[in-house]
């Protein structure tokens, strides 16, 4: 099967005519060829921190929405479901996101309860985080909330983080308005990402002492303007986020709308898409192709590069939305 549009290469910062080759659910050749589609194509958008209990529906409901518009691949941490039924929670996640084509990376949920005043329904505890991140389903360490265990040197914490260390999983913050001393030692911890921060000046801390910023903007907390004049400048080490995202805002849009309010502020579009697209993949080691031959076919068509109207999405080489509103009745899900 071949694709003909523009071809944006976002790691080589270039657009040309071309088309996508695709064998088998991969890319076998990207080539530039001479036709009269106005389309773009690109890679899918990353949620990179979603809890999609949030979205009040299972894995496999989620996706048909979120192709829709372009999403391809979340970072999901299970933390609200874990917190009714502990690790049995987080593998029926696993499993159901299995059904579909979308590409759910789920992490351990770190704390569980995530206050020792929660009356929850399931403890995970540092030996259950020994089995998760063991396990090849979890990709990382979710929001390490606990950040006074953090800074005061809680054993079980400390356990937690090294378990995920000794796996090569990544580990995510949550540590807002954490600054000064206390961040720098929160970071020396292993934790390297942040989407908690609500002002400039914070996140402009947390990025110049080596943590990635993931700009949020969900239906509950909304960051995007308080953040989004970082990303020009530091477009390398941001993501993009929605944290929580009620099912009435996900019908209406998802990474697609903040790239699009990206782009109406001025600034550079391989920026906004590297930020969109590239750093999950590459920070969180992601199975999701980045539009370069030998890549998993994982990108979408888009009409303008102002508004990402998404006209086609793909996974895995399969075609899974096409024009809008339409949920994938055309595929296998
Ligand atoms: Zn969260």
């Amino acid at each position: 099967m071949n694709v003909k549009g523009n071809i944006i290469d976002i790691l080589n910062k270039r657009i040309f005519k071309g088309e996508v080759v695709i064998e088998n659910g991969y890319i076998s050749a990207i080539r530039e060829v001479n036709h009269e589609v106005e389309n773009y194509i690109l890679p899918g958008f990353v949620d990179a921190h979603i809890h999609i209990e949030s979205s009040m529906v299972v894995p496999s409901e989620f996706a048909k929405i979120a192709v829709v518009h372009g999403t391809v691949a979340t970072v999901s941490d299970p933390h609200e479901i874990a917190n009714v039924l502990g690790v049995k929670g987080v593998d029926f996640m696993i499993e159901n996101g299995k059904k579909v084509p979308l590409k759910f990376n789920f992490g351990a949920p770190s704390c569980v309860p995530a206050t020792s005043f929660e009356s929850a329904g399931a403890i995970i505890d540092a030996a259950d985080i020994k089995l998760m991140m063991e396990n090849p389903d979890i990709k990382y360490l979710a929001e390490m909330m606990n950040y006074p265990g953090v800074l005061f040197d809680d054993e079980e914490v400390l356990k937690k983080i090294e378990h995920a260390k000794n796996n090569n999983k990544p580990i995510d913050g949550h540590a807002p308005g954490l600054r000064g001393d206390d961040v720098t030692k929160y970071i020396a911890a292993g934790i390297s990402t942040d989407h908690e921060c609500f002002t400039y000046d914070e996140a402009l801390e947390k990025l110049q002492k080596g943590m990635k910023v993931l700009i949020r903007e969900g239906s509950a907390a909304k960051n995007f303007e308080a953040l989004i004049a970082l990303l020009p400048e530091h477009f390398e080490n941001m993501m993009f986020c929605s944290d929580d995202k009620h099912p009435d805002d996900l019908l209406l849009g998802h990474i697609n709308q903040l790239c699009e309010r990206a782009v109406a502020k001025g600034i550079d579009v391989f920026k906004v898409l590297q930020a969109a697209c590239v750093n999950p993949v590459k920070h969180y080691n992601l199975e999701v192709g980045l539009l370069q031959k030998g890549d998993a076919a994982d990108f979408i068509l888009v009409d303008n590069l102002k508004e990402f109207n998404v006209l086609e999405t793909y996974i895995n080489g399969e075609l899974v939305a096409k024009n809008g509103r339409k949920f994938c009745e055309i595929c296998s899900f």
